[in-house]
């Protein structure tokens, strides 16, 4: 990751997020997964220990020393998520019409009860309410109520194993943004040096405004939208989060499922205006949890949320506890790539294009993606110290990549989810000569640029004022700048 390493450049501009599990959990393991293609890592807040978390942030720092690029790692915290208890001899199958109690006790589960540990459910159930279990694989209505049990209809039946999602779609129940277990976590998380902290089941702006204010400026935030509520304050929201996620799991569960693909289009826009991260998430390979290759249906989802520019693509369980995790990627990878070469993204991407705002940073953003397209630039070389010009860079959606310098490497680990951002950590720069000179250096040392190429230079200048981005620059490459320059840093 420093300016001497041998790169390795990503040949597509969406990203791949993949979460982390038992299947994917050992240094190799981790190490392959980078290679075939992730750029950000994500540890699931809801399942296993803060130690086990912990081991794995020391594996994805100990790869990334070893790859020599900077990764992202995003804690995804669990938030008010209600969820059943554990069973005592593994999964049950609960049969469409017979019942199923939920009780408040401790005791685990079998197949004809489980623990429900959360007293706001009881309280708000009513004879008639419809529970929905395992992202709604599983329907259940409540018959008898006591405050502390519920006996339920099975409406619709099927397998359910520990810890499985609830939602009770039409009640409204009291609950907080972070739970007890979120704050413990999230200082855990920051400890730990997570570069992005996603948190679930957002419901107003209030909510990020309160995690922004515990995370202090220590990662980036990224609210989960999946409440209806939520897609109602989306641009309020937009304006506190630093990017967000199409949690399509809950979301699916909580909003009519055909109304899920028009709020995916809804947001992604939404994000791509604002010039913030945008993810695509759930069940986009589900099938490659069980099978080596996925069905032309999930290939054709990838295909749409890299079409209409979604910064990243993620997988869930494909990656976490799948039998292929290295092929999912792979799959993302090659479909990534495909459609970016699809003459239909270049024009999509045009018409799509948010206008700049009046500012400064904007215009000078905007006229480099022109003039790099006009002069067939190999690259645009955005300086940055706190992200925000690299990100106003990628919302141009420019053809050609962005080579982001950054001296911190907090930044460049967390612009690793960004559409179209090479970042690279190195010493900043203090006069405009030592910025062109570098900017060439490294286009070099990354193989984005040779002899003969031109690469448009942006910056702020005086150097190190933030939000200055005042400076568009064309150079051209000699291919001799790295001459007395071998121990550069
Ligand atoms: C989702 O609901 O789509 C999601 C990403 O959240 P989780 O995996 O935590 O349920």
């Amino acid at each position: 990751m420093t300016e001497m390493s041998p790169c390795i450049r990503r040949n597509r501009k969406t990203r791949i997020v993949a979460t982390l599990g038992p299947a994917s959990s050992s240094k190799e393991r981790i190490k392959e997964l980078f290679l075939a293609g992730v750029d950000v890592f994500r540890l699931n807040m809801s399942h296993g220990e803060h130690e086990e978390k912990e081991a794995l942030v020391h594996t994805i720092r100990a790869v990334e020393r070893e790859v020599e690029r900077p990764i992202a790692i995003l804690a995804d915290l669990q938030g008010p998520k209600l969820r059943i208890g554990k069973f005592a001899n593994g999964p049950v199958n609960l049969k469409t019409g017979g019942m199923f109690t939920l009780d408040l006790t401790d005791i685990p589960g079998n197949e004809l009860r489980a623990p429900l540990p959360h007293k706001e459910i009881f309280d708000a159930l009513e004879i008639g309410t419809e529970l929905l279990l395992d992202d709604g694989k599983i329907r259940l209505k409540v018959e008898e109520i006591d405050g502390e049990s519920a006996k339920c209809r099975i409406l619709v039946g099927g397998p359910l194993s520990d810890k499985k999602g609830v939602n009770v779609p039409n009640a409204v129940l009291p609950l907080a943004a972070l739970t007890d277990k979120d704050r413990k976590d999230l200082t855990f998380a920051l400890k730990c040096g997570a570069d992005w902290i996603a948190l679930s089941f957002v419901q107003r702006a209030a909510d990020v405004a309160e995690a922004k204010k515990l995370v202090g400026g220590k990662a980036a935030v990224m609210a989960k939208i999946e409440k209806p509520a939520a897609v109602n304050s989306l641009n309020e929201i937009l304006e506190l989060a630093d990017g967000v996620m199409v949690a399509r799991g809950d979301l699916g569960v909580e909003e009519p499922l055909e109304n899920v693909p028009g709020i995916q289009k809804q947001l992604i826009q939404a994000a791509r205006r604002e010039g913030k991260p945008v993810v695509v998430a759930t069940q986009m390979l589900e099938s490659m949890i069980k099978a080596p290759v996925p069905t032309r249906a999930e290939v054709s989802d990838v295909a749409t949320a890299v079409m209409d520019g979604a910064d990243a693509v993620m997988l869930s369980a494909e990656s976490a506890v799948g039998d292929y995790p290295i092929e999912a990627v792979e799959v993302m990878n090659r479909v990534a790539m495909r459609i970016e070469g699809e003459a239909n993204y270049h024009t999509h991407r045009r018409d799509d294009r948010a206008s700049p705002n009046a500012t400064t940073e904007d215009a000078i953003s905007a006229a480099a993606r022109q003039v790099s397209d006009t002069v067939d630039a190999k690259a645009i070389v955005t300086f940055t110290t706190s992200g925000a010009t690299a990100l106003r860079a990628a919302r141009e959606r420019p053809n050609a990549p962005i080579l982001t310098l950054t001296p911190r490497i907090s930044i460049a680990r967390r612009l690793a989810i960004v559409w179209g951002l090479h970042t690279v950590k190195t010493k900043d720069v203090t006069a405009f000569e030592e910025m062109i000179g570098k900017s060439k250096r490294m286009a070099l040392r990354q193989e984005l640029a040779q002899r003969g190429d031109r690469i448009v230079v942006t910056a702020g200048v005086p150097f190190g004022t933030p939000g200055a981005t005042n400076v568009l620059h064309i150079a051209w490459v000699q291919g001799d700048e790295l001459k007395g320059f071998e121990q550069e840093s």
